[in-house]
């Protein structure tokens, strides 16, 4: 099977997949849960329940407040106990509703059975408004609404569906595990975007260093009935699951600068949001679960897991039935130690996006003190953006805001492969990240004016 990978930039860390092989577990309901109003890209759902209302499982209890926005629905059944800000897994305050969990009684309509449905019979119009009523959003991080992803403006064509199955950031293996456990449902949610996008070739792209689950979905293509759609094995190397890297490995093509991935027929969707869609489109299922990797350099292996969440468990909840928060954990993450965010809050209820917690130790987090740039290189040779990060860092520490744009600061990913690349030890993505948000708000408050003036 031919091998592709990005062009430019790039490292490999070690991929440290200790929890590759658990089985997908199923968590048991806890007495409480609080579901987020803000946890997909755009506008936070408006809730539409009151304090006191008895819910059930995968009931609306919010809805989309804009164009890019989604619908929320509740996990179990239960009492709404409270509608009222909360702290996010970073301290921020932000709307939730809080249920009292009475049982696990779900909404007619929806389909729990494990059968798997293999014919595609609504039509285009259909597919989307089930998507977008099931509060599908991209699985992979982004959190973007699946139903506006899918639906390119007039104009743009989807030459290619790319299924991201890459999982490049170490330790994380919970796309590996729905590859191997939920491998034909995966297949049948590509089946489905392939149509919503007119029938566009699809690739479903995995690491080479995941060989079982590039078998387990070349065998299950071969016994499905869908055409066009092909596996294809991709190089390790880190980020090789950023969009735009992605791209460039499967289509050979380059994102421009501020262009979105349809600009070159591209549309990339997770593995995991597949999964979802074809819950959506054919069973009828709420996005109310996902999958999580519990793991760490400081647990030990009977320890390790991957779960099966209700979306608004508490992290503590989880952390607990998981055999509780290890002593030596100098540090917690949600996601990859690449990209993922500290946890500074273990109450925090966990999001559609949720995709681990992560247990790092002293020495595998402990940065020596930096020296100086010793204009080495090495981080603009592992950029993948084709960036200058010690440039970036120079420009920044002057306040130049016009020179940072010029250098595309704007188009830093947040990979850290600079910072991980750097030999003085120089926290680079510390002072890039926000260099970058300044820029985007020069950048967002410019085209806002040139809109209003073109209003006069
Ligand atoms: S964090 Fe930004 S600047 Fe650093 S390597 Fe990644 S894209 Fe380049
Ligand atoms: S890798 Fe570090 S030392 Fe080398 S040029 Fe970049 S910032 Fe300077």
């Amino acid at each position: 099977m031919r091998k592709v990978t990005f062009s430019i930039g790039g490292i490999h860390p070690h991929d440290s997949k200790l929890s590759r092989d658990c089985k997908i577990e199923v968590l048991p309901l806890p007495q409480t849960m609080y579901v987020s109003m803000a946890q997909h890209l755009g506008a936070p759902a408006t809730p539409i329940v009151n304090v006191g209302d008895k819910v059930l499982a995968g009931q609306v209890i919010a809805e989309p407040a804009g164009f890019i926005s989604a619908y929320v629905h509740s996990p179990a059944s239960g009492t709404v106990k409270s509608i009222a800000p909360r702290a996010d897994i970073t301290g921020r305050m932000v709307p939730h509703v809080e249920i009292a969990v009475e049982g696990d009684e779900w909404v007619e309509g929806v389909d729990l059975s494990d059968t798997l449905v293999t014919d595609i019979t609504l039509d285009r119009a259909q597919i989307l408004e089930r998507i977008k009523q099931c509060g599908i959003v991209g699985l992979g991080g982004a959190t973007f609404p699946t139903h506006v992803k899918l639906n390119p403006a007039p104009g743009s064509k989807a030459e290619c569906l790319i299924l991201n199955g890459a999982e490049c950031e170490p330790y994380l293996t919970s796309d590996y595990r729905i590859l191997l456990e939920k491998t034909r449902e995966i297949i049948v949610g590509a089946a489905i975007m392939q149509k919503v996008l007119g029938g566009c070739h699809t690739v479903i792209a995995i690491e080479e260093n995941k060989p079982e689950a590039i078998s387990a979905v070349s065998e299950a293509l071969a016994s499905l009935p869908y055409s066009d759609i092909e596996v294809l094995s991709m190089k390790k190397r880190y980020p090789q699951g950023g969009e735009k890297q992605l791209i460039d490995a499967v289509m050979k093509r380059q994102v421009k600068s501020g262009g979105l991935p349809i600009s070159v027929g591209a549309v990339v969707q997770n593995v995991a949001t597949a999964l979802a869609v074809y819950e959506a489109v054919q069973k009828n299922k709420p996005l109310v679960t996902n999958t999580m990797t519990i793991t760490g350099d400081c647990l030990p292996v009977e320890k390790q897991h991957n779960y099966l969440f209700r979306i608004g468990m508490p992290l503590s909840y989880i952390a607990q039935v998981a055999g509780g928060v290890p002593e030596s954990a100098a540090k917690i993450v949600s996601g990859g130690p690449m990209m993922g965010k500290a946890i500074s809050n273990m109450d925090a209820a966990t999001v559609k996006g949720s995709s681990s917690l992560l247990y790092l130790s002293e020495g595998s987090t402990r940065r020596h003190p930096a020296s100086n740039c010793i204009r080495c290189g090495r981080c603009s040779d592992a950029c993948p953006m084709g960036l200058e990060p010690f440039l970036l860092n120079r420009l920044n520490k002057a306040g130049d805001l016009e020179g940072l744009e010029k250098a595309s600061v704007q188009d830093c990913i947040e990979c850290g492969c600079c910072l991980y690349s750097c030999p003085a030890n120089i926290p680079l993505l510390d002072y890039i990240r926000p260099a970058k948000a300044q820029v985007m708000g020069v950048i967002r408050a410019r085209a806002a004016a040139a809109k209003a003036a073109q209003g006069k």
